[in-house]
């Protein structure tokens, strides 16, 4: 997997051109009392051979199968980092689709991520009682060349499709997703769970996609 630039950005992650250079993703510059996670890591770039699969996994059928080399990675991500990982309190998926039987996309890799997690070092939550569950379908913002606004529209639109099952008060979560380029739905779907409690809710994903591109 191509990783991530030596020097990126601390809050979502894209690569920058130096140490000291500034992020042009406009979600990092808002004061973090208006942004509702306080960082996005990343597996790998959304990059060959990463970006293959990824795609394939979300809108190809009968691609399944990768489910179990996403959620192996992101439980040996979590085992690797094990220091940033020490405060989380709840590691939930992200849901992508209203249907839930059979499971779906973010919930196959999450329960992939909870078996593989055998000794439940992590507090993964099983897709069985997934915390957080999505309604109903709603307009998809990717695709290349879709503006920053549109962006925020459709992760609101997300957000409000979704539904929280348990509480969240105190507790620090960590939001996992396929794939992320600005950071709308974190913001969004953070702000949710911040609403509801949560104290802190950083995010993980499979890839970051070049900003820009
Ligand atoms: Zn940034």
């Amino acid at each position: 997997m191509r990783p991530l630039a030596e020097h990126r950005c601390g809050i979502c992650s894209q690569s920058l051109s130096s140490a000291d250079a500034e992020c042009g993703n406009p979600i990092c510059n808002w004061p973090l009392e208006r942004r509702y996670f306080t960082r996005v890591d990343a597996l790998a770039l959304f990059a060959h051979p990463l970006k293959g699969p990824v795609k394939a996994f979300k809108y190809d059928e009968g691609k399944e199968g990768w489910a179990v080399i996403f959620g192996r990675l992101i439980v040996g991500w979590m085992n690797d980092h094990a220091e940033e990982m020490a405060d989380i309190d709840l590691v939930i998926g992200n849901p992508s689709a209203p249907d839930r039987a059979p499971l779906q996309h973010i919930e196959t890799i999450m329960l992939v991520a909870h078996s593989e997690d055998a000794t439940d070092r992590w507090p993964i939550v099983a897709p069985d009682s997934p915390p957080l569950i999505k309604l109903r379908e709603t307009p998809k913002s990717a695709g290349g060349g879709v503006r920053w606004g549109e962006k925020m529209e459709a992760a609101r639109a997300h957000a409000a499709a979704l539904h929280l099952r348990q509480s969240v008060r105190g507790k620090r979560i960590l939001l996992f997703d396929d794939v992320f380029t600005t950071g709308a739905t974190f913001h969004t779907v953070g702000k949710l769970l911040t609403e509801a409690g949560a104290t802190e809710v950083r995010g993980l994903v499979l890839a970051r996609v070049p900003f820009g591109s």
